[in-house]
């Protein structure tokens, strides 16, 4: 929360603002989300009736590999802007008493920033779709054969990538 009566009783005015926040774990499609050393710093302008922020927010999401399950660090850096208002509409941010929450705009800009699925690394080889070993791991020899596909290409098909067409 920060504290915006002075702001108010001067429009034209800004000041810089830091903030640690504290975000709860959620679930964000099927995946359960930790957040760790969420901060917020920027800039905090009044225009009277309304104040605005111009930040960025930096957090570390742990997460889960979409293809090996191991667990995944995500280090991020969005830019955070958004108006607070007194009455609520569809874009803004209640200023609640004299104080506004930075943390509820920067999760919600968080959430719309989180990529679609993590992965710990883009070589990642995922699980083995016959014996679930984990194939950064340990090499098993269900996908090897002479007139079978290439590991490689067995995955590729299992993550569903679209790589038929190489011009
Ligand atoms: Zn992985
Ligand atoms: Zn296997």
């Amino acid at each position: 929360m920060i504290d915006v009566s002075g702001a108010l009783k001067q429009p034209g005015s800004s000041f810089a603002f830091d903030e640690l926040l504290s975000f709860e774990p959620c679930e964000v499609m099927g995946e359960e989300l930790a957040f760790e050393g969420a901060r917020l710093a920027g800039e905090l302008f009044s225009a009277g009736e309304t104040v605005s922020i111009d930040s960025r927010l930096t957090v570390t999401v742990h997460a889960h590999c979409a293809r090996c399950l191991e667990p995944v660090e995500y280090p991020m850096d969005i830019e955070v802007r958004a108006e607070f208002k007194r009455t609520p509409d569809e874009d803004g941010f209640l200023i609640r008493g004299h104080e506004i929450d930075a943390g509820e705009a920067a999760f919600e800009a968080l959430l719309t920033e989180l990529p679609m699925r993590f992965v710990c690394s883009e070589d990642c080889r995922g699980l083995c779709p016959v014996c679930g070993v984990n194939r950064n791991k340990s090499l098993c020899t269900c996908l090897q054969g002479a007139a079978g596909p290439s590991p490689f290409e067995a995955l590729a098909v299992l993550l569903g990538n679209q790589t038929n067409e190489e011009v």
